[in-house]
């Protein structure tokens, strides 16, 4: 399937969204305060938000944990449902840009929308185009025994079964190694 530029910056974003959850309940929460929004908004370029308020907060808290069950669903017939609330909860308004030296690329949120609806309509469309592309299975959660966090599978065999973010797949493949060793030398 092709990934345009802005598809993918999207799709970077939910991933990092999800994963401001924090793994285990003692860790601090990735969006715990307005500074933390700010710095999100800002490390991610979205544009067009204008100033963020608690109510920014609480409402992309809110869309974050709906973005969550969209990399939990079981199936596309899950998904699709998922997403539809999302993207027809903040509403869209799909339209042609090229802003920022960008090539054309479409952008779903309609103008003027908070930060919430924003990252609903074009993370949520980001998200759609793998249900029709019949890739939903690529949007994952990584199955190391104590991560779980969210990421998209873009291998060409969409074997990719852990995140990057604390290299679990490399922690797995230490300690099978250890465990092999072990086993040749007893
Ligand atoms: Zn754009
Ligand atoms: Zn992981």
């Amino acid at each position: 399937m092709l990934i345009t530029h802005d598809t993918r910056c999207a799709l970077d974003t939910v991933v990092d969204l999800v994963n401001t959850v924090p793994e285990e309940t003692s860790a601090a929460d990735g969006l715990s305060d307005l500074a933390a929004l700010e710095q999100f908004v800002a490390a991610h370029e979205i544009s067009d938000v204008g100033s963020l308020t608690e109510e920014d907060l609480t409402a992309v808290r809110e869309i974050r944990g709906r973005f969550s069950t969209v990399f939990a669903a079981s199936d596309a017939r899950a998904a699709a449902e998922l997403i539809n609330e999302l993207v027809a909860a903040a509403g869209t308004t799909p339209r042609l840009t090229d802003h920022d030296g960008y090539d054309w690329h479409i952008h779903y949120f309609a103008p003027g929308a908070s930060i919430a609806d924003h990252l609903a309509a074009d993370c949520g469309m980001a998200l759609a185009f793998f249900v029709v592309a019949g890739e939903q299975e690529r949007l994952r959660r990584c199955e190391a025994p104590d991560c779980g966090r969210a990421f998209v599978d873009l291998s060409r065999n969409r074997s990719r079964r852990y995140c990057d973010s604390r290299t679990c797949g490399n922690r797995l493949h230490v300690a099978a190694y250890r465990a092999r060793r072990k086993e040749a030398a007893g």
